[in-house]
C-alpha cells in the first residue's frame, strides 16, 4: 500500500483545504487503468481533486491531465480539496486499494518476461526495433500488419418522448438483442463447442437482469430519452464493477458493454458501433482499446494473427476466446499501442507478453526464422510422441494422460499417452441430473478399460466439494467449501456414495487388472485405512482381484506424513494444483492471485521432495497428476526430483516428452536442488535461463 508520509489528512486553515500526502506505488505509475479508476472515483465521490506532483497540478476527475502527470512508482503526490475531510479519505481509500492489483499485475509481467527470455524469441538488432510490453492473455507468437480498430463511438443524444413508448422501444430493443444472442450461441456452439458459447448464455442473463431495465427506466420516468438513459443504466453498472475492488467483476465490464452496445444499436442502428466485419484480407494485428467477446468470438484467424488491447485483463472473456481461437493476444499493454502507426509490422510474442513495433530487415528475418524453427520443432516433437520419454542418460518416466471418459481416450492416445493416469469420476456425477449407479459406473469403468486395452488406469474416487458441487448430491451449506467436506472425507460421510462406486469399480477390476483406485484429499492415515477396508470388503464381495489402492497428496499433512502412509498405500499421486492452493493459502480460483498461485514455489516443491523420499522407504511409486506435471519446466523439476510418473491434459504430453528426451537425469537433478534452494517461484522459473 501506498504510504502516508505524514499525519493522513490535514487541514490547511489558510487555504482551508484539506491536504494529504500518497507515495505513488503502483510498478508501472500511473498508467490508464489505475488513472481510469481515480478520474471514475472522484467523478463518482462528486469531488473535486487537486493531484499536485512537484511544479505539476491536475485534476483526478480529468484523466488526460492525471496521465500527463506522468507519475512514478515512488513519486510522492499532494492531493487536496476544499471540499471534505471524508471525500478526501475516500478517494485514498480507493488508490490504496489498487496498489495490490497493481502489484500482482506487474509480478506478472515480470514473470512472463523471464518464462520468455529463453524460450521466446530476441530481436538481433535490439537498438532497431521499438519494444512494448503487457500481459499474456493468449500464447503464440506472430508477425504481421497492425490494423487499429478506431471506434466509432457515437454520442447518445438525450432525447426525450412519451414514456410509454420510450418503455416500449427499449423491451423491444432488449428483446431484439437476446434473438441475436442466441444466433451467437448457435454459431459459437458449431465453431468453437458448448464451453465457449457459455460466455454468451451468461450475456443473456445480464441482459435478462431487471435491475439494468429498471435504472433505465427511472431515467426515462425522469424525461429522458430512452438511448440516452439505458446507456446510463449501462455505465453505472458498469462503475460499480470497476469500484467493487475486484478484478474478476471488474473485467467483466466488457461483457456489459458488449450488451450494452447490442441493445444501443436495437434502439437506434445509427448508434450501432463499426464492427470488424470489414477487416479486408491480409495478416493482421489487431490493436484495439479493448474487443469485447462477441467482437472476439467472430474473429476470423486467417486474417487475425494477432491481438493487442490497450485495456483488458488476462481472465477476461475476450482473453479466453482469443486462447480457444488460437490467437496469440496480449492485453493491458497501454495507450502507446494506439500511437503505433496503422500499416506498421508487428511481431507479437503472445508468451513473453512482448509486441516488436518496426523490426529492421535483420529482425524481421530473424523472427520469420524463429517461427520457422518453432514449427519444425513442434512437428518433431509431434512425430516422436509415440515415443517414450527417455532421458539423455536412458532413465525412462512414464507419461501418461488425464482423461474423464471412455470416448477422450483415443485422442490421448494418438497424443503419446502410456495410459490415464487420473481419471477425475466427479466428471460422471456433475454432468448428470442424478447420482449415476452402480450399473451406470459399471459400464464407464469397463469402456475405459476397453479402449485402454491393457494400459494402465487409475480410477479417482469421487472428488466432490470445493469448486466442484453437484446440486443433486444435496450437501449442506459451507461457509468454506475449499476447507470442508470435500473427498476423502465426504466419502466416508455418505455410504451411499462410496459403495457404488466401490462396486463399480471392483466389478470393473475383474475385467482388467490394469486398473488402480486413488482416494483424493487424504489427510490423515486412519482416513485411508477406513477407505482400505472399505475396498477389501466389496473386493471380496465380489470375489474380485487384488489391485492397488493408493492416495493423492494434496494435503501438506499427507506430504508430511509420507512415510507413515507409504507403508499402507500401493503407491502416490501428487495432486499439484490443491496442494499449491493448502500450502500458500491461495483459493486455486482467486484470479487475482492467480500469478501467485504457482506449484513451483519451493514450499511446494519441498513437500513433493518430501513424499517421494517418504514413497521410497517403502518403494512406492510416486505419481503427479496436478497442472504442474504438463509444465516442461515442471515436468523437468518433477523428474530430476525422483518423480515415476507424470500424468496431463493429452496436449501437453508431446511438448513435455520432448523436453525430458531432450535432457539428462544428472542434469535435471541438478536443475531440481536448484529450484529446492530458490526463495520463490519467480526465482524458480528463471532457472529456466541455466538450462
Ligand atoms: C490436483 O489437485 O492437482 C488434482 C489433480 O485434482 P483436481 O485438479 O481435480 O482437484
Ligand atoms: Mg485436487
Amino acid at each position: 500500500m501506498g504510504k502516508h508520509t505524514e499525519k493522513s489528512i490535514i487541514t490547511d486553515i489558510q487555504d482551508k483545504k484539506y491536504v494529504s500526502e500518497w507515495v505513488i506505488d503502483y510498478p508501472s505509475g500511473l498508467h490508464a487503468r489505475p488513472s481510469s479508476v481515480w478520474t471514475e472515483c472522484a467523478k463518482q465521490l462528486g469531488a473535486s481533486i487537486q493531484v499536485r506532483h512537484q511544479q505539476n497540478v491536475a485534476f483526478a476527475e480529468n484523466m488526460v491531465e492525471l496521465l500527463q502527470l506522468g507519475l512514478k512508482n515512488g513519486d510522492v503526490v499532494i492531493l487536496s480539496t476544499d471540499q471534505s475531510a471524508e471525500k478526501l479519505e475516500a478517494f485514498k481509500q480507493m488508490i490504496a486499494s489498487l496498489s495490490l492489483k497493481e502489484q500482482n499485475d506487474a509480478e506478472h509481467v515480470r514473470i512472463q518476461r523471464k518464462k520468455s527470455k529463453k524460450l521466446g524469441w530476441k530481436p538481433p538488432e535490439l537498438s532497431e526495433i521499438a519494444i512494448l510490453h503487457g500481459v499474456s492473455a493468449s500464447p503464440g507468437f506472430a508477425i504481421g500488419q497492425s490494423y487499429h480498430l478506431t471506434r466509432y463511438c457515437p454520442v447518445v443524444p438525450d432525447i426525450p418522448m412519451d414514456s410509454k413508448q420510450s418503455s416500449i422501444i427499449l423491451s423491444a430493443a432488449i428483446q431484439a438483442a437476446k434473438e441475436h444472442l442466441q444466433k451467437l450461441i448457435k454459431q459459437t456452439e458449431n465453431r468453437l463447442g458448448k464451453h465457449n458459447a457459455e460466455i454468451f448464455k451468461a450475456h443473456l442473463l445480464l441482459l435478462e437482469d431487471v435491475e439494468l431495465t429498471n435504472i433505465a427506466n427511472q431515467y426515462i420516468m425522469d424525461g429522458h430519452g430512452v438511448a440516452w438513459s439505458w446507456l446510463q443504466s449501462i455505465e453505472f453498472h458498469v462503475k460499480r464493477l470497476l469500484l467493487s475492488n475486484n478484478t474478476a467483476l471488474a473485467e467483466r465490464t466488457a461483457d456489459l458493454r458488449d450488451i450494452g452496445n447490442s441493445v444501443l444499436g436495437y434502439i437506434d442502428p445509427s448508434l450501432k458501433r463499426n464492427t470488424l466485419g470489414d477487416l479486408p484480407e491480409g495478416n493482421w494485428i489487431l490493436t484495439a482499446t479493448d474487443l469485447s467477446p462477441s467482437e472476439t468470438v467472430l474473429l476470423d484467424p486467417d486474417k487475425v494473427k494477432g491481438l493487442v488491447t490497450i485495456f483488458g485483463g488476462p481472465t477476461s472473456h475476450t482473453a479466453i476466446l482469443a486462447r480457444t481461437l488460437g490467437i496469440p493476444a496480449i492485453v493491458a499493454a497501454g495507450e502507446a499501442v494506439a500511437h503505433v502507426e496503422n500499416g506498421s509490422t508487428m511481431i507479437i510474442d503472445g508468451d513473453g507478453a512482448t509486441i516488436y513495433v518496426n523490426p529492421s530487415k535483420t529482425n524481421l528475418l530473424s523472427a520469420t526464422e524463429w517461427i520457422k524453427a518453432q514449427e519444425h520443432k513442434h512437428k518433431l516433437e509431434e512425430a516422436q510422441r509415440q515415443q517414450p520419454a527417455k532421458t539423455l542418460d536412458g532413465h525412462i518416466i512414464k507419461v501418461v494422460a488425464n482423461v474423464n471418459r471412455p470416448e477422450q481416450i483415443p485422442f490421448a492416445m494418438t497424443q503419446g499417452a502410456e495410459g490415464v493416469g487420473l481419471m477425475r469420476t466427479e466428471f460422471l456425477f456433475l454432468e448428470s441430473t442424478h447420482i449415476p449407479s452402480e450399473d451406470e459406473q459399471a459400464l464407464i469403468y469397463q469402456a475405459m478399460i476397453e479402449q485402454l486395452d491393457g494400459l494402465p488406469l487409475t480410477i479417482r474416487a469421487l472428488d466432490i466439494g470445493g469448486d466442484k458441487n453437484v446440486e443433486h448430491l444435496h450437501l449442506p451449506y459451507e461457509d468454506n467449501p475449499f476447507l470442508g467436506v470435500r473427498g476423502a472425507r465426504l466419502l466416508l460421510r455418505r455410504m451411499d456414495l462410496l459403495l457404488p462406486q466401490l462396486k463399480a469399480l471392483y466389478r470393473a477390476a475383474k475385467l482388467g487388472q490394469q486398473l488402480s483406485i486413488m482416494f483424493p484429499m487424504i489427510t490423515s492415515v486412519t482416513e485411508f485405512l477406513t477407505l482400505k477396508s472399505y475396498c477389501e470388503g466389496v473386493r471380496q464381495s465380489l470375489n474380485a482381484p487384488v489391485i492397488p489402492i493408493g492416495i493423492m497428496i494434496e494435503v501438506p499433512s499427507a506430504a508430511i506424513m509420507a512415510d507413515i502412509f507409504a507403508e499402507h498405500v500401493d503407491f502416490f499421486s501428487i495432486g499439484t494444483n490443491d496442494l499449491t492452493q493448502y500450502t500458500l493459502a491461495i483459493d486455486r480460483q482467486n484470479p487475482e492471485l492467480a500469478a501467485e498461485a504457482d506449484s513451483l514455489h519451493p514450499a511446494v516443491l519441498r513437500l513433493i521432495q518430501k513424499t517421494i523420499t517418504g514413497a521410497k522407504l517403502y518403494d512406492k511409486p510416486v505419481g503427479v497428476c496436478g497442472s504442474l506435471a504438463g509444465d516442461p519446466l515442471g515436468a523437468m523439476i518433477l523428474t530430476g526430483l525422483g518423480i515415476d510418473e507424470l500424468s496431463m491434459t493429452p496436449r501437453d504430453i508431446a511438448t513435455v516428452k520432448a523436453e525430458l528426451r531432450a535432457h539428462s537425469l544428472i542434469d535435471m537433478q541438478k536443475l531440481a536442488n536448484l529450484a529446492l534452494a530458490q526463495d520463490c517461484a519467480v526465482d524458480v522459473r528463471a532457472l529456466v535461463e541455466n538450462i
